[in-house]
């Protein structure tokens, strides 16, 4: 089986109503990519309203409490997310494993909530600089996914790890291809050990400063399954070459 590749925009805190022609735009265009699945995770408040307008668009929430319902003031939990029109979630991304400490047993739960409710799941892991410059990236990964990967890989709603070296977020900076295909070595490896077969199946992205400039080079590194794009996301004229890379690119076999 080839699998697609997959391209999800994470908006951050950008976007209000007035974006929702932005939204719009990205949908009507991403139709001519059938060979790519493309997702847009936006803040909550639009969750509702572009699930609404671009119904063929599939569209994310950011993050996800792992409570069903309960005490937990601000939080929105994986049925919330799916009753107002989300298809998957982001977690575990670095800037809120960073402000708000997430740690990777709540990002394991999260995901694992996620995937409950048949909300299909980007989980992040990265390194910072640091510890890249330590040598210790791929250690470092490999501890958080140790620590935040579900027991079980999704049946109905689809897990996806995401591989955002802190570092590259936003900053314009990139790994080399060479160290982009280590680190999804070592991820599909981990994944194979994991859930067996079925972690073949798991699509590995890159993000960090993808942009049309460098998203072609990318999508040649073997077990690069497709892209979290964070600013690059904001303007179908700056994410639709992306999503154009990734369709020219050749699948993988699963
Ligand atoms: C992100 O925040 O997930 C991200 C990859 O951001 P950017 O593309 O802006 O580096």
């Amino acid at each position: 089986m080839a699998l697609r590749k997959l391209i999800a925009g994470n908006w951050k805190m950008h976007g209000q109503s007035s974006d929702l022609e932005e939204i719009a735009a990205i949908a009507a265009a991403s139709r001519q990519f059938e060979n790519v699945d493309i997702a847009l995770c936006v803040p909550a408040i639009l969750i509702e309203r572009a699930s609404r307008a671009v119904p063929d668009l599939a569209i994310g929430g950011q993050d996800v409490h792992h409570a069903e319902k309960g005490a937990h003031t601000g939080c929105i939990s994986a049925d919330m997310l799916l009753d107002a029109g989300a298809a998957l979630t982001i977690v575990g991304h670095s800037e809120r494993r960073d402000a708000q400490r997430e740690s990777d047993a709540e990002v394991k739960a999260k995901a694992e909530a996620a995937l409950r409710c048949g909300l299909s799941a980007i989980l992040c892991v990265g390194e910072s600089l640091a510890l890249r410059e330590q040598g210790a990236a791929v250690s470092t990964v490999l501890a958080q996914l140790d620590g935040s990967l579900p027991d079980r890989p999704a049946s109905d709603a689809e897990l996806a790890v995401a591989y955002e070296p802190v570092w590259a977020i936003g900053t314009g900076k990139i790994p080399t291809t060479a160290e982009i295909g280590e680190m999804h070595a070592a991820i599909r490896e981990c994944l194979l050990s994991r859930y067996g077969d079925q972690g073949q199946s798991v699509r590995i992205l890159y993000g960090g400063s993808v942009k049309a400039s460098n998203a072609a080079e990318i999508f040649t590194v073997p077990d690069v399954d497709g892209a979290l794009v964070g600013g690059a996301s904001l303007r179908a004229a700056d994410f639709l070459p992306i999503v154009a890379a990734a369709a020219a690119a050749q699948p993988r076999a699963a």
